[in-house]
């Protein structure tokens, strides 16, 4: 299979050529026909926090294997190659299914198990303040518990590669050591904490923020506050989502000023609602609304729960708001997810993973995703 398009990073018109599921060469485009064509070519997007979609929820109690194959596949239409499906606050029998269907569809399917390098447990150890919380629901928020936290692990079958959590909890920063020697990255979110709660998170492991900026009280101390905080300590980095919705430009251009475009990661938390048509849709026994805008909240309040748009749309997104390159953009929803996680780079090289996002795009515009190449083949 051969690809033509743009280098995301360096703007010369190339040819990948693709055997099997690697690239074999990349070099100067020739007049040859090549299969697929766009104004640009890129890795393939990585986003570590995807509820679900186009009305599937990995949260649901009755997830089935067909309707992970369903969300993977939307995914995979915004240019997203592999993501983490993330289980949100719920009742351990609730998260004990979501993580066996995960587990099951995984060790069922190569193609899932490749798009699928890890699951995001975001709570249930979160705060139970309204505003921290956000739309989680409070009747299964709780302390971090090590031992349930072992048993959704193995049923997971060690899948669990992401913790967010809010370390206020008594007993939070021993759990944080523990996530951390057993190789779990730590992110903190959903939470109110004090500045020195914080730091302590950090010394005791933890590597990110997750969703800076929202998760948190409507109305704050001007300063000092967690945001602040967290934006201050150059040590985590931070995760943003950046459709438009969830951040106003001037904070996005702040975060990534202060933790630069190395330290910044791109996510859409699409939610299971993502995609959907306008409307009221009820979930986790409570009303959510998608608005015409592409916003989705919990109905009658201004609090989000989640976003309705995917990857692509915050790559255009973050470039609009913060003022960053393409190259920059393409990594905060590439190569940075990767790298935190510990997984190697994929470049547009031979030998590396055929997985590759075609896609036109002019300055100031959203990204049109034309196709999406993984493991060698167009979905
Ligand atoms: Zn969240």
């Amino acid at each position: 299979m051969r690809l033509r398009g743009r280098h995301y990073a360096t703007g010369e018109k190339i040819d990948v050529d693709c055997r099997g599921e690697r690239i074999v060469a990349v070099r100067p485009a020739d007049t040859g026909q090549p299969d697929r064509e766009a104004e640009w070519i890129a890795p393939a997007f990585f986003d570590l926090q995807i509820n679900g979609g186009d009305g599937h929820a990995f949260n649901s109690e009755r997830l089935t294997a067909d309707q992970v194959r369903h969300v993977v596949g939307v995914c995979r239409r915004h240019g997203i190659g592999q993501l983490l499906p993330t289980l949100v606050t719920n009742s351990f029998e609730a998260l004990r299914h979501g993580l066996t269907t995960l587990r099951q569809c995984c060790e069922d399917d190569p193609a899932l198990a490749h798009a699928l390098p890890g699951i995001h447990l975001e709570g249930p150890y979160i705060s139970p303040e309204d505003g921290p919380r956000g739309a989680h629901p409070r009747a299964f928020v709780r302390p971090p518990d090590w031992d349930e936290f072992c048993r959704l692990q193995e049923v997971a079958g060690g899948r669990i590669r992401l913790v967010t959590l809010a370390p206020e909890h008594e007993g939070a920063l021993g759990f944080i050591e523990r996530l951390t020697a057993s190789g779990v990255v730590v992110a903190l979110g959903h939470t109110a904490a004090s500045a020195e709660r914080l730091g302590d998170a950090v010394a005791a492991g933890a590597r990110l923020s997750t969703h800076l900026g929202n998760g948190a009280h409507a109305v704050l101390p001007r300063h000092p506050n967690y945001i602040w905080d967290q934006l201050a300590d150059d040590r985590l980095w931070a995760s943003i989502i950046c459709d438009g919705h969830h951040l106003p430009a001037s904070v996005v251009r702040c975060i990534v000023r202060v933790k630069t475009p190395a330290r910044i990661i791109l996510t859409c938390d699409a939610s299971s609602l993502a995609g959907l048509p306008p409307g009221r849709y009820r979930e986790w026994d409570q009303e959510f609304e998608v608005l015409p805008i592409g916003k989705i909240v919990v109905s009658g309040t201004s609090y989000l729960a989640g976003s309705w748009a995917f990857t692509d749309r915050c790559v255009g997104g973050v470039m609009r708001m913060a003022e960053v390159s393409l190259a920059e953009a393409i990594d905060m929803a590439s190569a940075r997810p990767r790298e935190l996680l510990g997984l190697p780079a994929q470049r547009l090289a031979a030998g590396e993973p055929a997985d590759l996002v075609l896609f036109d795009w002019q300055p100031g515009d959203e990204l049109r995703v034309r196709a999406t190449v993984i493991a060698g083949s167009e979905a």
